[in-house]
């Protein structure tokens, strides 16, 4: 990806009210003072913090608050930039379980997690990766899905140095929790399932496995929406790539571009671009496009932090950040709406094509 000059940041606590900052910040404090051991699930819900009791305002329909506490878990040096495989890595799993029993999402066919196994890339060595998902059933079509994801893994600890990912990829992975519990209090009309990926800093490896051996039926999978590095520009710029593949898609993202909080772009999809700049293949939205379904990747550009030590929570843009996850609820809404048009317009997956 193509990286751009490097502005400094700031600590962006303007969009937050003192008290729910202080509120947010306890409740980071008392979940991290308890995890340590495995709970048991009986005395799990006892002790997973009430995020809920953070309002957020009226007029914001995601829970800001959450989202922002949400993230600074999964980024917290305790979690040792997950990278699959490690205690960090196993410690956000527990956090993620945790957070999908909590909220209440059902499991998916029956299965709260897909455990996988892979041969890394770079070291030809074994690895199991462990991906963790939960449904919100659709009210009129509960057999159309809706697949939407994020990776919670990350690069963990290098020459003694934490890569904490906020933006890669706490930001997507916190964003699928306030999502989920946005569309549990407003059911949608086709089913949403909710993946946690693991391992696509190894080469996409959840989503590989997911698709490989999906839930559900991948032709009736309408389309996949990834979300990869969404908490973090200073230019206020949202990229939504896809469309050079899926071009029914291009209405459905131009209406939401018209009235988002961000400003909403579309390309880094073609073949015709340069190396690096095609996003294609370059996070868990790769594999569904190989197997033929359609997919919208939203993420911004690489920024100084992108893979480095200083991809911190202090380093986001959390006024960015929420209205990025404002604009990915409002294409899931245009998708929950257009689901039928998309499924007529979607080539068959490659798995029905044999
Ligand atoms: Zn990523």
């Amino acid at each position: 990806m193509k990286r751009s000059p490097a502005p400094s940041h700031s600590i962006g606590n303007q969009l937050l009210r003192p008290a729910a900052m202080a509120s947010g910040v306890i409740l980071l404090l008392v979940w991290l003072a308890w995890v340590p051991p495995a709970p048991s699930a009986a005395e799990a819900a006892h002790k997973v913090p009430a995020l809920d009791t953070v309002t957020a305002p009226a007029a914001e329909r995601i829970a800001a608050d959450e989202l922002l506490v949400s993230l600074s878990v999964l980024a917290h040096d305790s979690m040792e930039g997950r990278r699959t495989g490690t205690e960090g890595n196993e410690r956000a799993q527990r956090y993620l379980l945790e957070r999908f029993d909590g909220l209440g999402l059902a499991p998916v066919a029956g299965q709260r997690t897909q455990a996988f196994g892979f041969v890394g890339r770079r070291d030809q060595q074994e690895h199991e990766g462990l991906n963790i998902m939960g449904k919100v059933e659709g009210t009129t079509h509960p057999d159309r899905y809706v697949v939407i994801t994020a990776h919670y893994d990350h690069l963990g600890v290098r020459d003694d140095q934490i890569f904490n990912g906020a933006d890669d990829n706490a930001s997507g992975t916190a964003a699928l929790l306030v999502l989920a519990d946005y569309f549990l209090e407003h059911p949608p009309a086709s089913t949403l399932i909710f993946v946690a990926m693991d391992a696509e800093e190894m080469g996409l490896q959840g989503a590989r496995a997911f698709v490989t051996d999906p839930p559900v039926p991948l032709e009736q999978v309408v389309m996949n929406v990834n979300l990869d590095m969404i908490s973090r520009s200073d230019v206020d710029e949202l990229y939504a790539a896809g469309t050079y593949h899926s071009p029914f898609l291009t209405p459905l993202v131009e209406e939401v571009a018209d009235g988002a909080p961000v400003n909403l772009l579309m390309g880094h999809d073609s073949p015709d671009l340069p190396p690096g700049d095609d996003w294609t293949m370059a996070s868990d939205h790769g594999p569904f496009h190989e197997a033929g379904v359609p997919f919208i990747y939203f993420g911004v550009e690489d920024h100084p932090g992108y893979h480095h030590p200083s991809d911190t929570f202090e380093n986001i843009t959390p006024e960015f950040y929420v209205n990025a996850v404002e604009t990915v609820l409002d294409f899931l809404l245009v998708v929950d709406r257009e689901a039928e048009t998309i499924l007529e317009a979607r080539p068959q997956p490659a798995s029905t094509r044999l």
